[in-house]
């Protein structure tokens, strides 16, 4: 489903993805682990088409399409979503307006009509109750005043509403208590968990991974994937550190 082979990709003029490859399947939770500054975040952005990260080289490819060479709103539209590690605040802008406005611009480029006002509140009503987020956080402007976990649960229902085939989700436990990531864990799985759809998820712990459980984890070290493996690989690296399992052959 996406394919990544060889990219490299700098910011500033300093290289920061020397060469990554990766291939994510249908079906698939694939976990991204690494160190701090290995360019996990940078991955995220250059595959969301963030301005100012520049590649240099490489391909990657979304359901055999050529994604670098489509704009930030078509690789939504395509079904791309991303989940970042430091969701913006918008002020004067509802979550409610915000989502809506999202949802149906994507859904008029791929000319389908707009949901009504009903219709829409009758589905973040429906994403909002899955997360445990109050509807009444979703009239309130996006993020401002925001709790950590209350930004990501509302990120998730953003995920939900805008229903992706394909998520990059960066730290998305990063200031998660124990109860709000397994809300945050079961509701990644019941969006994302189908034949048709995957995640790229990036994380530096284990205990997500023991909610949305990973068919494959690879480590993303200076800038390349370093290994793949599977769970276990995951449950090494918490118990052994990045430089004991990475020191091995591979
Ligand atoms: P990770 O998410 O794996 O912790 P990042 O992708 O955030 O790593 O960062 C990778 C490297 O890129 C780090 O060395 C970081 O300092 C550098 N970096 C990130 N953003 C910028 C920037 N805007 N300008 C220069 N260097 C940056
Ligand atoms: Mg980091
Ligand atoms: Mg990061």
């Amino acid at each position: 489903m996406l394919k990544i082979e060889n990219l490299t990709a700098e910011i500033d003029g300093k290289q920061i993805l020397n060469g990554l490859t990766l291939d994510v399947a249908a079906g698939e939770v694939h976990a991204i682990m690494g160190p701090n500054g290995a360019g996990k975040s940078t991955l995220s952005y250059v595959l969301g088409g963030r301005p100012g990260y520049e590649v240099t080289g490489g391909s990657v490819t979304f359901n055999g399409e050529d994604l670098l060479d489509m704009e930030p709103h078509e690789r939504a539209a395509a079904g791309l979503f991303l989940g970042f590690q430091y969701p913006v605040e918008i002020p004067g802008v509802s979550n409610v307006q915000f989502l809506r406005e999202a949802l149906n611009s994507q859904r008029k480029q791929r000319g389908e009509e707009p949901l009504s006002g009903g219709e829409f509140l009758k589905l973040a009503k429906e994403k909002a109750g899955l997360l445990k987020l109050d509807m009444g956080m979703l009239k309130r402007n996006v993020n401002v005043g925001f709790s950590g976990g209350e930004k990501k649960r509302a990120e998730m229902v953003q995920m939900g509403i805008l229903d992706p085939s394909f998520a990059v989700l960066d730290e998305t436990d990063s200031g998660l208590d124990i109860d709000a990531l397994r809300v945050v864990g079961e509701g990644i799985n019941s969006i994302m968990r189908s034949p048709d759809k995957a995640v790229l998820l990036i994380t530096h712990y284990q205990r997500l991974l023991e909610v949305v459980k990973p068919d494959r984890v690879s480590i993303l070290a200076k800038g390349r994937i370093v290994r793949t493996g599977g769970p276990e690989l995951a449950t090494r690296l918490e118990n052994e550190g990045y430089d004991a399992v990475m020191a091995e052959p591979a």
